[in-house]
C-alpha cells in the first residue's frame, strides 16, 4: 500500500538502525526490548503541541521534532538515568505535506541517534490541525535507583548545571541539549540525592523537590548562574527574576552532601559548569538571601499551564 502515511514511515524506518535493548523497532505490531539489566525501567512522556510549546516559523520542523524529544531526554536525565528507546506520535498538520512531516522526523532521529536512543516505533496521523507531537523514552537507572525528587537532606547543598533565564526570547528552548552526559559524569563522581530538571523555572521546580523530600532551602541570590540573555533582556523584570522564574531552560538542579559538593567544586571538569546555589534546611519554606543579607520568601515562580477557567 502506498497511502502517505505507510509511504512515510517506510522512510523513518530507513533512518533508523535497531540496537540493545531493541530487538524489534518500527515495523510489526509492537515492538520489541529486551534490557539488558534487571534494573527498573524509566518511563517519560511528554506532549507538545504547536502554538504553545513551540510556533512556526521562529522554529523550523525539524526543531519541533528534536524538541519533543529533547524534553523527554531530560526528564530521563532527571531520574539519574540514561535513554535507550523512543515512541513517537504524530499528528500531523495535512496542508504542510510529507516533507515537512520528514523533517520533523529528521530532527528527532539526529537528536536520538547524538545520544544513541533508538526510535523504536510511533503513531502517524494527519488532520487539518496544528503539528501535535508526543514522544515516549524509555531508560534504566545509571545507579541500581533512579534518583527521585525527594531524598534531600537538611544541610545538603543544591547545585544547577549550565546557566538560567531567557530560554524562549535567546530560542535555547528548542536548541539545548538534555543533560544525559552530565548526569553520567554525576553519577560517577557524587551521590545524587535528589533531582529534578528545571522545566517550569528554577523557584517553581525547586519547590517540587523541596516538597517532595519534605524540607526547605535558602539560595544565594548572587551564586544563581544567569544566561547572557537573562542579563541583557531589558523588559522592566531583573535578571534574577528571569533566572528563577522563566521556564524552559532544561538544566538539572540537585541536593548532594556538602562532602560531595566540596568534590564537585573542586574537581569538576565537564565543559558545562555545576554552580552551588544554595542548601536545604530542616525548616521547611524556601528563602532567598541577597547579597546585603536581607533574606525574603522564594514564591514558586514560573510557568504554569492554563486549565481554562
Ligand atoms: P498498527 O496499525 O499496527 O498500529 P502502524 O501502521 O500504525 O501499525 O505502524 C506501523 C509501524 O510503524 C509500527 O511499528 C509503528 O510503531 C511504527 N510507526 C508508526 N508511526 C511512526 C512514527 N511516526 N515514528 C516511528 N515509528 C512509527
Ligand atoms: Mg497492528
Amino acid at each position: 500500500m502506498n497511502r502517505p502515511e505507510f509511504v512515510l514511515i517506510d522512510w523513518i524506518r530507513a533512518q533508523v538502525r535497531d540496537h540493545e535493548p531493541v530487538r524489534l523497532g518500527i515495523g510489526d505490531d509492537a515492538a520489541s526490548l529486551r534490557p539488558a539489566s534487571d534494573r527498573d525501567t524509566l518511563v517519560a512522556i511528554d506532549m507538545l503541541m504547536e502554538g504553545v510549546h513551540f510556533t512556526f516559523p521562529s522554529a523550523t520542523p525539524a526543531q519541533a521534532g528534536r524538541k519533543g524529544l529533547a524534553v523527554n531526554l531530560s526528564d530521563i536525565a532527571a531520574m539519574g538515568g540514561r535513554a535507550t528507546a523512543a515512541f513517537v506520535s504524530v499528528a500531523l498538520p495535512n496542508e504542510r505535506g510529507m516533507e515537512f512531516a520528514k523533517e520533523v522526523h529528521r530532527g528527532l532521529i539526529a537528536l536520538a541517534e547524538e545520544f544513541e536512543v533508538v526510535l523504536a516505533g510511533g503513531d502517524t496521523n494527519s488532520w487539518n490541525g496544528p503539528l501535535v507531537i508526543s514522544v515516549t523514552v524509555v531508560g534504566e537507572p545509571l545507579k541500581l535507583q533512579p534518583v527521585c525528587r525527594q531524598g534531600a537532606v537538611p544541610g545538603d547543598w543544591l547545585f544547577v548545571t549550565g546557566a538560567l533565564g531567557g530560554s524562549l526570547p535567546s530560542g535555547r528552548h528548542l536548541t539545548f541539549t538534555p543533560r544525559l552526559r552530565e548526569v553520567q559524569a554525576l553519577s560517577q563522581m557524587v551521590d545524587l540525592h535528589a533531582m529534578i530538571d528545571v522545566s517550569d523555572g528554577l523557584a517553581a521546580d525547586l519547590h517540587h523537590l523541596l516538597r517532595a523530600s519534605v524540607v526547605g532551602a535558602i539560595l544565594d541570590a548572587d551564586s544563581i548562574p544567569l544566561t547572557t540573555t537573562a542579563q541583557n533582556l531589558q523588559d522592566g523584570r531583573s535578571s534574577l527574576l528571569h533566572g528563577l522564574s522563566d521556564g524552559e531552560d532544561f538544566e538539572l538542579l540537585f541536593a548532594v552532601s556538602p562532602a560531595d559538593g566540596r568534590l564537585l567544586m573542586s574537581q569538576w571538569q565537564y565543559e558545562t559548569p555545576v554552580t552551588k546555589i544554595g542548601e536545604v534546611t530542616s525548616a521547611t519554606g524556601c528563602w532567598l538571601r541577597e547579597s546585603t543579607g536581607v533574606v525574603t520568601p522564594l514564591l514558586p515562580l514560573g510557568w504554569t499551564h492554563s486549565l481554562g477557567s
